[in-house]
């Protein structure tokens, strides 16, 4: 019985034993099951950086399920907790959105409660946003629901990089410059509008298209140096000629920046490119305007200075010489002053050209302002070449210019030289000789040249001191006239006079004409001038009418500035008016060269005198280029051989001819003829011989003052037949 008992009871124990080996065998494995869908919950739970939340309607309980985001999921390392915390505040701008949201959830309206909207977790002021989504879980008899649950994540991140993202391509597309991106081959991925505007192709025209697109085809176009420089080195920056769609060639200012992958292969480019043609036509219009005249496009005094200083290095190594001629157009300042600037900038074009072409393109001419032009002669085998080259310029000048509807302007420059090795060394000192020079040309009659010589300084200075005297000379009474007999061969005796100006200074002495009357004229003090004379002159023959010399006749020369600027045949009738001389006892004398400056000008005005009465005399004539044809459609009553020819009379066969013939000429023209300068009996015979009305020098009397002068007229003027 025991036994029996004994192995029922080690039968029970077995069984019994069997079965808690089976229970505890199945509990291990329901565990290990659990375990691993924990371990599956925590590893998504972190793989998706989102946090459960559970949420009790009811109590307001709000439980989390937060994860350990440090840790690796290693399997079994990583924590998952369970905790209750305080429902977190709302940010006040959010609030409205996430209340309407949810009402619509529990509502019934929404399936899931999605909101994302700004949270504060810690009470310390420090906001998140965070993407919270949901749904009912669990309802209460009614149906209402009682509990929520769902995930929440942290988006503030991802919400900076969207704004960032955001604000790059708003910057991208607001950039003035255009910027393009392109991968790894040079095919355009993305451009921005400045792009189109730049280039002329629209986006959609770019994108897919390579490069070269905007090749311009010279040898330095962008993709060729882009693609060299970009092998070499992630940035890059320089100027490159390119193609706008329209053709139309545009240098732009390239920037590139290479976008390199972890390995350093640069799988994008980003490009910048500006246009920057219009600014470096600026530049390159100021770097011509600072070398270049812009009224005659001839160099300026700076590029002027610069190639005569290399010109003198060359002669200096290789040893030639350098001549600098100094060009002055006589009188442009009243051409300028009486017919318009738009007039005188024709004659100065025209005159730049005439002496470019005169002294040939080899040769440097430049404009230094107004009217002065420089030339530098390179390379001259000797000296005398530049004056052979200054003939060759007033040669180019003896055509007049023709200017429009102004008619032909006579115009002609004084030409100063100077000389590489003879007279300077420095450009600043050969471009002040020749200036020198210059002005001794214009002293010497104007349109002529005139070579340095060191006492010209002297004169220079003479010069400007008497032309800041000059300025006061009238108000301090320096002026006077003094007046030459005029005796008429038929009559046989003087009928008249020639006024000339005498000018008195206590510092230099009785002053020529010749030396005060040019620097008048420069000034335009001689129509102040001019003016005293005429005044002058016609109150002094007034006088003499007075005293009995009635029908006594008086020459007043006059300048071409007279004629060309101020109102001559006004002032001429005002001062007669005045006086109360008969308008045909008084004559004007006026140079060769004076008419024939502006004959369109001097012809109305001449005209004009002569209507008033008054005798007009072509002086100095046989000195200057005007011809007999071109007198004859002037109102001259008078001709007055130059003394020049008057001097040599009786022992130059040339001269001779050359009297006679005007004489005859005169005469055809209904001229009365006038010879100047006689000194001799000889030559007073031949000139009767040849049929001349008068004649005028110190065979008959020199000039006197006024009161000498009357007691000279007073006298029978007795000569040998
Ligand atoms: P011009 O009108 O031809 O005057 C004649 C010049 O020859 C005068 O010189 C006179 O003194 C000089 N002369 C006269 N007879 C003889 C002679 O037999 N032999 C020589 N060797 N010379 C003689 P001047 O007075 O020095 O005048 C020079 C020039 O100055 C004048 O030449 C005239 O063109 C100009 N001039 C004189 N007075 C005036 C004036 O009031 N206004 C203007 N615009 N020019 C004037
Ligand atoms: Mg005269
Ligand atoms: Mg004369």
């Amino acid at each position: 019985m025991t036994a029996i008992l004994m192995s029922v009871a080690a039968g029970l124990l077995l069984a019994v034993l069997l079965l808690l080996w089976h229970w505890r065998r199945s509990h291990a494995a329901q565990a290990a099951i659990l375990r691993a869908r924990e371990e599956h919950l925590t590893v998504a739970l972190w793989g998706s950086g989102e946090r459960f939340w559970d949420f009790d309607l009811a109590r307001r309980d709000l439980h989390v399920l937060d994860c350990d985001e440090s840790e690796l999921p290693s399997g079994t390392g990583l924590s998952v907790t369970s905790r209750k915390m305080p429902l977190p505040a709302v940010h006040p701008q959010d609030r409205r959105q996430v209340r309407r949201r949810l009402r619509a959830h529990l509502r019934g309206r929404e399936p899931l409660f999605t909101s994302e909207h700004r949270v504060d977790l810690h009470g310390d002021g420090h906001w998140i946003w965070t993407r919270v989504r949901g749904r009912t879980v669990e309802r209460d008899a009614r149906g209402r629901p009682r509990r929520l649950a769902g995930t929440a994540r942290d988006t503030t991140a991802s919400r900076h990089a969207d704004a960032e993202r955001r604000i790059a391509s708003e910057v991208l597309r607001s950039m003035s410059e255009a910027v393009a991106v392109l991968d790894h081959d040079l095919y355009f991925v993305a451009v921005n509008p400045a792009f189109t505007l730049i280039t002329g192709y629209s986006d959609v025209e770019a994108l897919g298209r390579p490069l070269s697109l905007l090749d311009s085809g010279r040898h330095d176009g962008l993709p060729g140096a882009l693609r060299d420089e970009l092998a070499r080195r992630p940035q890059w920056q320089g100027n490159v000629w390119m193609t706008r769609r329209d053709g139309e060639e545009i240098l732009c200012q390239v920037r590139h920046n290479g976008i390199g992958d972890m390995a350093g292969e640069f799988n994008f480019h980003v490009v910048v490119l500006s246009d920057i043609t219009e600014q470096k036509r600026a530049e390159q219009e100021l770097r011509y305007l600072a070398n270049y005249d812009a009224l005659t496009s001839l160099p300026n005094r700076s590029l002027l200075s610069d190639r005569l200083a290399r010109a003198i290095v060359r002669a200096r190594r290789e040893g030639g010489h350098v001549a600098v001629l100094f060009l002055d157009l006589d009188r442009f300042k009243h051409v300028n002053d009486s017919l318009g600037h738009a007039v005188g900038d024709r004659v100065l074009r025209a005159a730049a050209e005439r002496v470019q072409r005169a002294v040939g393109t080899q040769h440097t001419v430049a404009r230094l302002g107004g009217d002065e032009f420089t030339v530098v002669l390179e390379a001259l085998a000797a000296p005398e070449e530049a004056e052979e080259a200054a003939r060759r310029v007033l040669e180019a000048f003896a055509e007049p210019l023709v200017c429009g509807e102004h008619g032909e302007i006579t115009i002609s420059p004084s030409i100063g030289i100077s000389l590489f090795p003879g007279h300077a060394n420095a450009p600043t000192e050969l471009i002040k000789h020749a200036d020198t020079a210059m002005y001794q040309a214009k002293s010497a009659g104007r349109r002529t040249w005139q070579v340095y010589s060191a006492h010209m300084d002297e004169s220079a200075r003479r010069r400007a001191t008497l032309s800041s005297l000059l300025r006061r000379v009238l108000e301090r009474g320096e002026l006077a006239l003094v007046y030459q007999p005029r005796y008429s061969l038929h009559e046989r005796r003087v009928v008249g006079v020639e006024a000339l100006l005498r000018w008195r200074n206590p510092e230099f002495g009785l002053v020529p004409p010749d030396q005060f009357i040019p620097l008048a004229e420069d000034t335009g003090l001689i129509l102040e001038i001019g003016e005293w004379v005429l005044k002058e002159a016609c109150t002094v023959l007034r006088g003499w009418h007075e005293a009995g010399l009635d029908g006594m006749r008086m020459s007043v020369n006059v300048s071409a500035i007279q004629l060309l600027r101020g109102d001559l045949a006004a002032t001429l009738a005002r001062i007669l008016d005045e006086t109360g001389v008969a308008a045909g006892l008084l004559e004007l004398e006026l140079t060769e060269s004076a008419i024939m400056d502006n004959v369109g000008r001097s012809a109305g005005v001449l005209h004009a005198c002569r209507a008033l009465g008054v005798g007009l005399a072509v002086d100095d004539f046989g000195t200057g280029y005007s011809s007999l044809a071109y007198l004859k459609r002037l109102p001259l009553t008078t001709l007055k051989i130059d003394q020049e020819f008057v001097g040599d009379l009786a022992c130059d066969p040339d001269d001779e001819a050359i009297t006679s013939t005007v004489i005859a000429m005169g005469h055809s023209l209904s001229l009365l003829v006038v010879a100047e300068g006689v000194e001799t009996a000889a030559q007073l015979q031949f000139l009767r011989e040849h049929g001349c009305d008068e004649i005028q020098g110190h065979y008959i009397a020199a000039a006197m003052e006024q009161d000498a002068c009357l007691a000279f007229l007073r006298q029978p003027t007795l000569l040998p037949d």
